[in-house]
This record gives structure tokens, C-alpha cells and sequence, in this order.
């Protein structure tokens, strides 16, 4: 239903692609959403333009040397933009009483604080750091139902899934056999698994139906990023791993797919535009102009599908895996997964490592027991991971 007030939106990773995506569609309906909070990590200068444009009340930089120099360029453009900087400012902030809406865009574990900040404050949380529910899993779930917080799924694939079930989410477990998310097999779904070794950064990013952060980009082309998607569907939708099937669909048409009881399968379909599964979040139950274009099936030759290769995208498979380990093995193969792309990109590992390092992690390092009790026991874990998968990406190198 419309409110008569414009709602208060903040946005975690205001200049990455899915900030600016946000606030493309956001532009398109100024009656309905004001921005109220932008934040970024290191860019500067975009953050200044998008404070300057939006007037938002506070813009966070969580590193102290960027929000000095933000906080200065804001002073001499005559802004009343407030900077806020500090380990804290992203929860304080995600959290703040007159927020009604926080868009969850940062990239990485970094996003699980001002996640379960949101959630525990009752607003509506959308999610597109996928990185933050892999993590947080039953825990971040807690805080959402802890907080009466309503989560609603950016991510494409799981906004289709969403999208194609009803309202009510008690009706949703005696609805669904399974579901299926479709993947694009990314820009390396033909090449030969033999030269995977020879792959640069600058191959992996070019994906072939999104253009989107170099991270994603990364772990579309290894696959990865669906194997984090397998596990975010599993807290989103409460499903058993074997209810969550990955199909690849090269064209990127239809966004997943829900298969029910009855053998029944409802699809959600749509151009490649990530504004589309944003505007349903902002206006959920609503929905409203998005700024896409019309799906022209006449244009297609067809829609095809395969099966995922375990020889080409061994990575998809540890989805599963980690899902079927102790709990907190999904933190332990992001938190692997977060440095072998890193060190990829940065050129100290090669692209058929990485997931040897996700491997090796998830087998060597099993969380004890606790360890997902609370944010800080996560985040431990976190942590011990990242420094065993620097050791062991030291020991490869590229
Ligand atoms: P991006 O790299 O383009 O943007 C990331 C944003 O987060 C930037 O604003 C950056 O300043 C900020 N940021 C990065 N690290 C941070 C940190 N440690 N603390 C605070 N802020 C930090 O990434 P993206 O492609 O927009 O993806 C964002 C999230 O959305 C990811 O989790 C990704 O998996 C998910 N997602 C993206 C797409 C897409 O089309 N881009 C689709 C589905 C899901
Ligand atoms: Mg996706």
C-alpha cells in the first residue's frame, strides 16, 4: 500500500553497481523514497557527486582519512551533509530511528554488522550482499525474525524465486518441491578447463549479460557465485540443500524458477536488468517503473539449458558441501573464497587456485563449536580463515 510520507532510504555501497542501480530507479520516483544516508568505502569523489545530487542527511565512510577528505570537499560545495566515519558509523547509521529502508550493497562479510543492525531494527532490509547471509546464516535469520524486520531479496535469482511465490511464508514449505536457479555459466562456460590457469583478471570480469563489480565478476566466471546463491536461497526460502537445483541458462531470460508440489513450475522472466529486482524490493508489495526494457521474445532465437559441469565449475559444487558440514562452514568457504578473489585480482593467484583454496579451507578449518553464536564469533572465524588462506595462497603463488 502507498504511504503518505516518502520513505527514508539508506544506501550501504552507494557507488558500487548496485548502489548506483539503486539510485537510478530511486530517481524515477522522488514522491515515493527520499535518501536519507549514502556510504562507500574509498570513492571519493563519486560519493561527493551523489551527496551533492541527493542532499542525503549523512554520508559514511568507515576509513577515517576518505571521510576527512569527503567531510572537507562537502564544507567548501556549501553541503549540510553530515560524514560519519568509524568502525560503527554502517550499523549506527543502517539502524538509525528515522531510516524505514536500508539497501544492503556492499560487497563481502564487511556488510554482516550493519545487516543484523538493520534487521534487529525492524526495517525493511533489502540484500544484495549475498556475502552477508553466507555468513551470518542462521543468525542473521534470528535477527530478522528477532527484529520483525522485512527481508526481501535483491539478488536476481532469488528475487524470481520470491516473485514467484505467494505473500504469506507460512504457505511457502507445503508449496515447494524444490527450486531451480538458472546461472549463466558466465564468460568461461565454453573455454577449455585445461587453459583455465592462463585466465587474467580482465577475461573474468567480462561477463557476457551483466556488467557488475569486479568481485561478483570474478565468482561468475568460477561459478562461485551461484554456490554463495545455493546457500543464500537455502535462509531466504528455508529449503534443504537438495531442494536447490542449479540449471545453466546462457541468455539470462528466465531468473529461476519455483517447482511445486504439484510438478508445477512458475518462472520469472525479464531483460537482464538489475533495476528490476530492486524496484520490487523498494516497492514490494507495489510494483513500480523500473527504467527496464520490454522483453522482446520474438528477438530470441531460444532459450537453452545444461547441466553444470563439476570438472569446468568445481566451485558450485562446494555449495552443497558446506551447506551438508557443520554450521558455520559457509562462513568459512566465503571467507576463503573473499581472499583467493582478491589475491586473483591482484595477480598473486591464479584463476584455477582458487578453488583449491576454498577446498583446502573448508577441509582443514572446521568451526568449533560456538563459533556462529554471536556476530563476533562469526567474524572470528572470519578472520582465522583469512590468515590460513593467506598462508596457503603465499605458498602456491600465481
Ligand atoms: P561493487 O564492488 O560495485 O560495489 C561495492 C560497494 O560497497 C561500493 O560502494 C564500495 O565502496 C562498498 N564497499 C566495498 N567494501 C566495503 C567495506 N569493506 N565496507 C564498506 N563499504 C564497502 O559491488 P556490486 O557489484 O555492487 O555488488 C554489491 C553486492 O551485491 C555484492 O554482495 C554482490 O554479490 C551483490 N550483487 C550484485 C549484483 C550486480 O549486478 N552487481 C547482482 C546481485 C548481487
Ligand atoms: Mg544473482
Amino acid at each position: 500500500t502507498s504511504t503518505s510520507r516518502p520513505q527514508r532510504i539508506c544506501v550501504l555501497g552507494s557507488t558500487g553497481s548496485i548502489g548506483v542501480n539503486t539510485l537510478d530507479v530511486l530517481a524515477r520516483h522522488p514522491e515515493r523514497y527520499e535518501v536519507f544516508a549514502l556510504s562507500a568505502m574509498s570513492r571519493v569523489e563519486d560519493l561527493l557527486a551523489q551527496c551533492l545530487r541527493w542532499r542525503p542527511r549523512f554520508a559514511v565512510m568507515p576509513a577515517a582519512e576518505p571521510a576527512a577528505r569527503l567531510r572537507e570537499l562537502l564544507r567548501e560545495q556549501g553541503s549540510r551533509t553530515e560524514v560519519l566515519d568509524g568502525a560503527d558509523s554502517l550499523s549506527l547509521i543502517a539502524a538509525h530511528p528515522d531510516v524505514d529502508m536500508v539497501m544492503a550493497a556492499i560487497v563481502g562479510a564487511a556488510g554482516l554488522s550493519p545487516c543484523l543492525a538493520a534487521a534487529k531494527a525492524g526495517k525493511r532490509l533489502l540484500l544484495a550482499n549475498k556475502e552477508a547471509i553466507v555468513v551470518g546464516g542462521a543468525l542473521f535469520m534470528q535477527a530478522v525474525e528477532q527484529g520483525a524486520a522485512t527481508l526481501l531479496p535483491i539478488d536476481s535469482e532469488h528475487s524470481a524465486i520470491f516473485q514467484c511465490l505467494p505473500e504469506d511464508r507460512r504457505s511457502w514449505a507445503q508449496r515447494i518441491d524444490h527450486i531451480v536457479l538458472t546461472a549463466s555459466g558466465g564468460p568461461f562456460r565454453q573455454r577449455d578447463p585445461a587453459t583455465l590457469a592462463e585466465i587474467t583478471p580482465e577475461q573474468a570480469c567480462a561477463h557476457p549479460n551483466w556488467v557488475m563489480g569486479r568481485k561478483i565478476s570474478v565468482d561468475s566466471a568460477t561459478m562461485m557465485n551461484k554456490a554463495l546463491e545455493v546457500i543464500e536461497a537455502r535462509w531466504l526460502f528455508n529449503l534443504a540443500p537438495e531442494q536447490i537445483r542449479v540449471l545453466i541458462h546462457p541468455q539470462s531470460i528466465i531468473h529461476s524458477m519455483v517447482v511445486c508440489r504439484d510438478m508445477s513450475v512458475l518462472a520469472q522472466l525479464g531483460t537482464p536488468d538489475m533495476r528490476v529486482p530492486i524496484a520490487y524490493g523498494l516497492s514490494f508489495p507495489e510494483r513500480i517503473e523500473a527504467g527496464a526494457s520490454r522483453l522482446e521474445l520474438e528477438k530470441l532465437a531460444a532459450l537453452s539449458f545444461e547441466e553444470a559441469d563439476e570438472k569446468r565449475f568445481p566451485g558450485l559444487f562446494l555449495s552443497w558441501r558446506a551447506l551438508r558440514a557443520a554450521e558455520g562452514s559457509t562462513a568459512v568457504l566465503n571467507a576463503a573464497n573473499e581472499e583467493a578473489v582478491e589475491a586473483f585480482l591482484n595477480k598473486r593467484l591464479r584463476f584455477d587456485q582458487i578453488h583449491r583454496v576454498n577446498l583446502q579451507c573448508l577441509d582443514e578449518l572446521p568451526p568449533q563449536a560456538g563459533e556462529c553464536l554471536s556476530v563476533d564469533g562469526l567474524l572470528g572465524l572470519d578472520a582465522r580463515v583469512r590468515r590460513h588462506a593467506q598462508g596457503l595462497i603465499a605458498g602456491l603463488g600465481a
